[in-house]
């Protein structure tokens, strides 16, 4: 048997799996900062929160969706993206009536795409959803959320926060048929996928990625054209308000997202190199109707999710994950024990503490290099007799005898003084 991961999934090991912690604690840190708390919904759902609320035509419901059927014969879908489960669990909780709501989550969703630099089929997500208003206001504050989660990595400058309106159901109705208009006789040009899109999603050609197609709608209608006056100005609205912010962005007419349920302000924060085709590092948008469609109430919401490999993919070489660690090294078998009880005291004071299991002082001393620990703490049979300990500096070799005593006075102040 061979035993490689499923093609699009991979494991997280050492330094990945530092990366990837490292970006859910200081996005949740973040939205916990504009008071948003943690969900967690199940990895699972009965197959029609997805189907009948991201659009039979969108990518992920036509083609992506990992879908399985139960022993108990039902359908469930492996969840593609975060926003659906999390209206559905709005619904089964009763939370409607407790508005606003403001949720925080990550973790794994699945697509059936094909694997590529920045795109697998396991893929992992940190998000944020705000149900309840309808104003501006929400939308600005949730992309200068998105933006402070950049920020906080220090990602801001290598990523560029395009936003467009996708206006209200009429807006988009009269441009839909404008847009069809214009491309109709002009489909035989077009590539196969958009030639598809034109019956089913045609918003979606325009962010095709094939020139041939980007060439023909150079002249196409623009759908800012056809927004009526209450969605222009909401628009305008939130571009002052990013302005104010200090948050700098481009509009992109083109940014059409994927997903049925968009409405209003949609966004994405794509990354100015680095990423290659796969650039956009998150997205979100405005779905005010989403939640009845599932059969609630009326209630507007905006949500983003970026995509956490991505964000790894930009972090790679800038964090270093040196944690301040020290190694306990016994100089015999008699001292093993010793050594052992005095790494449980250092840890037992928060102290990053590592003990090998076997190997003599040199090639113990060796594997300390080799994780990077800053200090040796050994443990000789004239340590114990005399009740010391030798730490020795792995940077600089110099080495220093220490009473058991003041050993982790000693070592807080040394690790401060680094
Ligand atoms: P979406 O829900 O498609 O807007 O995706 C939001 C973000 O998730 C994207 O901007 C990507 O960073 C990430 N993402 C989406 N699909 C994938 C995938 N197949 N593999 C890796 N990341 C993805």
């Amino acid at each position: 048997m061979d035993y490689q991961p499923i093609r699009g999934t991979k494991d997280f090991l050492f330094e990945q799996s530092e990366l990837y912690r490292t970006i859910v604690d200081s996005a949740l840190d973040t939205a916990r900062c504009y008071g948003f708390s943690e969900i967690y919904t199940p990895i699972f759902e009965s197959s029609n929160v997805f189907q009948k609320t991201l659009g039979e035509s969108s990518d992920v419901v036509s083609k992506e969706m990992y879908m399985l059927e139960d022993r108990g014969g039902e359908s469930l879908t492996l969840r593609p993206e975060g926003t659906a489960p999390i209206a559905r669990a709005v619904l089964s909780n009763s939370l409607t009536q407790s508005l606003p709501l403001k949720f925080f989550y990550h973790g794994p969703m699945f697509r059936y795409e094909r694997p590529q630099k920045g795109r697998s089929r396991q893929f992992h997500q940190i998000g944020v959803e705000l149900l309840g208003p309808q104003t501006p206001i929400a939308d600005a504050e949730m992309i200068q959320l998105g933006y402070a989660v950049l920020q906080d990595l220090g990602l801001e400058s290598l990523v560029t926060v395009h936003i467009n309106t996708l206006g209200d159901t009429d807006s988009r109705q009269a441009y839909r048929n404008a847009l069809v208009g214009y491309l109709t006789p002009l489909q035989d040009q077009l590539s196969e996928d958009s030639q598809k899109r034109l019956v089913s999603n045609p918003m979606r050609i325009l962010d095709s990625k094939n020139e041939e197609d980007q060439k023909l709608l150079e002249n196409a209608p623009k759908l800012h054209d056809f927004l009526s006056t209450e969605a222009s100005s909401y628009f305008n609205e939130v571009q002052t308000l990013l302005s104010q912010l200090g948050i700098p962005f481009e509009v992109n007419q083109k940014l059409v997202r994927g997903l049925d349920y968009y409405c209003h302000t949609a966004f994405e924060f794509i990354a100015d190199s680095k990423l290659g085709s796969q650039n956009a590092v998150g997205g979100g948008g405005r779905y005010d109707g989403l939640i009845k469609q599932m059969g609630g109430p009326h209630i507007p919401a905006i949500g983003w999710a970026m995509g956490i490999e991505r964000l790894m993919l930009l972090l790679e070489d800038s964090i270093d994950f040196e944690e301040v660690k020290l190694a306990v090294v016994p100089a015999g078998p008699e001292q093993e024990v010793p050594a052992f009880l005095l790494a449980q005291r250092l840890r037992a004071e928060g102290l990053y503490v590592d003990m090998g299991y076997s190997g003599n002082v040199s090639k113990r001393m060796k594997k300390a290099a080799q994780q990077k620990a800053l200090f040796a703490l050994i443990l000789g049979e004239d340590e114990i007799n005399n009740g010391t300990i030798t730490v020795k500096d792995l940077q600089s070799g110099s080495q220093q005898t220490v009473s058991s005593e003041d050993i982790i006075e000693h070592m807080n102040e040394a690790i401060d003084a680094i």
